[in-house]
């Protein structure tokens, strides 16, 4: 078994859409990046990434790269769910938390699973989603981005892929 811990941190910025775990939010603004910015993707990437002895997100999917602009995030997921299935790698479970003062995320966290999970291919209680906010201290407190953690657990498969 080997454990595997990802973090990411967007800016908010007006004129883009809000994209966490794959759900479009309503907000007045979304995150900035290259890709969708989706920042809890993110971390779940760099989670599995890690747990299997990879290189980081950056590496993989470089910020420069044409190709990713507004990319979507869970079909670069789905490539690091390749990636580690390949090197005989089952998740287990993912775990993780997202950090934001607004806006509420609550109500849209079961559809994050079920993307998470229909990506990944594990149950969506084999994933974990909390939401928290900074109460108001620091940067992302005065509302000015997002950030996320995520763990994850990959078993070895007994029979290895080509
Ligand atoms: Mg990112």
């Amino acid at each position: 078994m080997r454990v595997g811990i990802g973090f990411d941190q967007h800016r908010f910025v007006k004129g883009r859409k809000l994209i966490l775990g794959g759900v479009e939010i309503p907000s007045p603004q979304g995150l900035m990046g290259h890709s969708d910015a989706d920042v809890l993707v993110h971390a779940v990437m760099d989670s599995l990434l890690g747990a299997a002895g990879l290189k980081d997100i950056g590496y993989y999917f470089p910020p420069d790269d044409e190709k990713l602009r507004n990319a979507d995030s869970l079909r670069l997921l789905a490539e690091v769910v390749e990636m580690v299935s390949k090197d005989g790698w089952e998740v287990s479970n993912v775990d993780s938390v997202l950090f934001l003062e607004e806006p509420k995320v609550g109500p849209y966290i079961e559809e994050m699973k079920k993307n998470l999970g229909k990506v990944i291919c594990i149950p969506e209680r084999d994933i974990g989603i909390k939401a928290t906010t900074p109460e108001g201290l620091g940067a992302l407190g005065e509302k000015k981005g997002a950030a996320a953690w995520a763990v994850a657990l990959l078993v070895k498969c007994m029979k290895e892929r080509k």
